[in-house]
């Protein structure tokens, strides 16, 4: 899929998690579920900084396109190195080491650590990064003439109030992980979420997605996983325009009204 239909379906993913986890006894209080959808949308950009013409290499100008080129290269030779029989040769890395689960593990696990440790810089800046990502994926159509600065200005601006509305007690900083010195823990769960949503995004297009790595798979340890080859279609087609972004969205709408109790769908 594209950016943008991967960032809305990061968000509607999150916002359904809110549905399933007020479901299970834990609602988010609505800092939780908002910011949450933010990063959730954010990350579900973030595997694509292995291929250069995608959103995510130039939210930050030179550095995310410097970026880009290094993870490309260290997804390649991972690629290369690790492959097995059936794994074709290839050149550039797109679609393999950022597009795994061990990948959506390490960054949830990092910004998780950022947020507990970092204090509230550290919390700033992985709500930056994200919501950056989030207002170019969602926002796609006002951002596309290049005005990366105030992209870059609503961000921390964002970052600066959501932050400040999140640290709060039973505002959300909590939620979930409740012992002393958890808070801002959750952090990672939208980061995983996102990064796994993307996967299967890719999964239903036409080239598919190699996440089990480094579990083999017959004489693949790169096996693109994805639907029945008749059930895929390309990425920026008209089904993923006309069918699912709308999808996306009436999910992502339900379950933010269920998550906040707004009305009783269960
Ligand atoms: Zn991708």
């Amino acid at each position: 899929m594209m950016g943008p239909a991967h960032s809305l379906s990061g968000a509607a993913a999150w916002l359904a998690a809110g549905a399933v986890a007020a479901g299970y006894g834990h609602p988010m209080p609505w800092p939780t579920l908002v910011v949450g959808a933010l990063i959730c949308a954010g990350a579900a950009l973030a595997p694509d900084l292995d291929h250069k013409p995608a959103t995510i290499s130039r939210a930050f100008g030179p550095l995310s396109r410097l970026l880009c080129v290094i993870v490309e290269h260290i997804a390649e030779a991972v690629y290369n190195g690790t492959r097995m029989k059936g794994d074709p040769h290839r050149n550039g890395g797109h679609r393999t080491l950022t597009h795994t689960w061990p990948w959506a593990v390490l960054i949830g696990v990092g910004s998780s650590a950022i947020c507990v440790y970092g204090g509230r810089w550290g919390v700033l800046g992985v709500l930056f990064v994200h919501l950056v990502l989030a207002i170019d994926g969602l926002l796609w159509r006002q951002v596309k003439g290049g005005h990366q600065l105030i992209v870059w200005l609503l961000a921390a601006t964002g970052a600066w109030i959501l932050a400040d509305v999140l640290k709060d007690p039973g505002n959300g900083k909590a939620w979930l992980f409740t012992q002393p010195g958890q808070q801002y823990l959750w952090i990672g769960i939208p980061v995983v979420l996102g990064a796994l949503v993307h996967c299967i995004g890719d999964a239903i297009t036409v080239s598919g997605c190699p996440f089990l790595w480094p579990i083999p798979i017959g004489r693949k340890r790169w096996y693109p996983l994805g639907t029945p080859h008749f059930m895929r279609f390309r990425a920026g087609s008209a089904v993923e325009l006309k069918v699912l972004m709308p999808m996306f969205m009436v999910i992502g709408g339900l379950s933010c009204v269920d998550a906040l109790g707004l009305i009783k769908l269960r």
